[in-house]
């Protein structure tokens, strides 16, 4: 059999991951990741990475099961390996706590990560505006250990990296076989995807090394993520919003919301700011379709729109899309395979 040329875009977390489930599971095709920004330039690269996720409203709760669990057992492995440190995997536990009681006291993950139980009332006392609350280890993947990682992983499997713009699917036609497009936001102007917006989001990195617990406020506004080398403060999520300055009013109510849940934080030094736009979707696209390019039918698997849980569902959703790159190969003429 001939190689088959599979060009993969994107070099956020979803697309090195999907790159490398690909160039891992078929070593009889050529991988090539092309992407304008790379780490640290990407969204992935300020992502907190908690795994951690909310139910997107048409996809079926097996599927999306999946996805988590498939990402967690893979994090999970690395997090107990000696390649923890370097590909900045962590365990990570902590409270989720809510001013008021929530419809689904149990989320569909809650079997998958560690511990997952109801705080008690001694635990909440240091909460008093909240209600309730869930205790659990989980996950922390920090994409700018982890995407470096993750690129010398691919490479090891003979992947090869290109930096350009990809302007027009057009522009792939002739030089490649099978097009998986993980572009994230891109999706918006290179396949002209009008369901795709962003969440921007604004977090602070500060050295708080006696924090050890992540709290998230359940409305997924107000959060403290203890990492490998910093704490993660933050957030905002404004729909629609482009800007990726830091606004100086939202530095302000972030530290002013998490110091409400941890008064400690008035003696935490900023390390730095840092604003990232959630490529969101009603429902992330993890489907394929075939598109004619330079006269040719040529498969293109999708996997983007993961919206606030990229770092969450790369892998599993990376998987998914093996699968349908497997299905693509099945299906292509056999003049196409020779
Ligand atoms: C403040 C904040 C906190 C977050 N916290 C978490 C968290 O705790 N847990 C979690 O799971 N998720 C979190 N997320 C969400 C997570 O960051 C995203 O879901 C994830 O990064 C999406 O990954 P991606 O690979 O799809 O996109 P990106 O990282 O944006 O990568 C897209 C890639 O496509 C490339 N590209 C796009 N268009 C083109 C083109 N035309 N030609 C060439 N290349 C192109 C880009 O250059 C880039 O390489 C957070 C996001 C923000 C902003």
């Amino acid at each position: 059999m001939k190689t088959l040329r599979v060009a993969v875009i994107g070099a956020g977390v979803v697309g090195f991951s999907t790159a490398v489930c690909i160039a891992e599971a078929l070593p009889l095709c050529s991988v090539t990741l092309v992407a304008d920004k790379f780490s640290p330039d990407t969204t992935s690269d300020g992502a907190a990475g908690i795994l951690f996720a909310a139910e997107f409203p048409d996809i079926s709760l097996e599927r999306q099961k999946h996805w988590f669990r498939d990402s967690f057992d893979h994090l999970m492995a690395i997090a107990c390996s000696p390649s923890a440190p370097e590909a900045g995997v962590m365990l990570s536990s902590g409270w989720q706590i809510f001013k008021e009681v929530p419809a689904n006291k149990r989320p569909f993950w809650s079997d998958y990560v560690i511990g997952f139980r109801t705080m008690t009332d001694s635990e909440l006392k240091r909460f008093p505006d909240h209600r309730f609350g869930q205790a659990f280890t989980t996950i922390k993947c920090e994409c700018s250990s982890y995407l470096p990682w993750l690129e010398k992983r691919f490479r090891t499997a003979g992947g090869r990296v290109e930096q350009r713009t990809v302007a027009s699917l057009q522009e792939l036609g002739s030089s490649f076989d099978l097009i998986v497009n993980c572009s994230g936001l891109g999706s918006k102007t290179l396949v002209g995807d009008a369901q795709v917006y962003p969440v921007r989001g604004q977090v602070l990195k500060v050295e708080a090394p006696w924090l050890q617990h992540f709290i998230r406020d359940g409305d997924g506004k107000t959060y403290i993520y203890p990492g490998m080398h910093s704490v993660t403060v933050g957030g905002t999520r404004q729909e629609g919003d482009w800007r990726l300055q830091v606004d100086q009013g939202d530095t302000e109510s972030i530290l002013e919301r998490c110091g409400r849940l941890e008064p400690s934080l008035s003696k935490a030094k900023v390390l730095g700011e840092w604003v990232g736009l959630r490529p969101s979707r009603r429902n992330p696209r993890v489907e394929r379709e075939t598109v004619l390019l330079r006269g040719r039918q040529v498969p293109v698997v999708h996997n983007y729109g993961h919206g606030g849980w990229g770092v969450t569902l790369a892998w599993g959703t990376a998987l998914d899309a093996l699968g349908l790159v497997k299905q693509c190969l099945h299906d292509m003429p056999l003049q196409a395979k020779l």
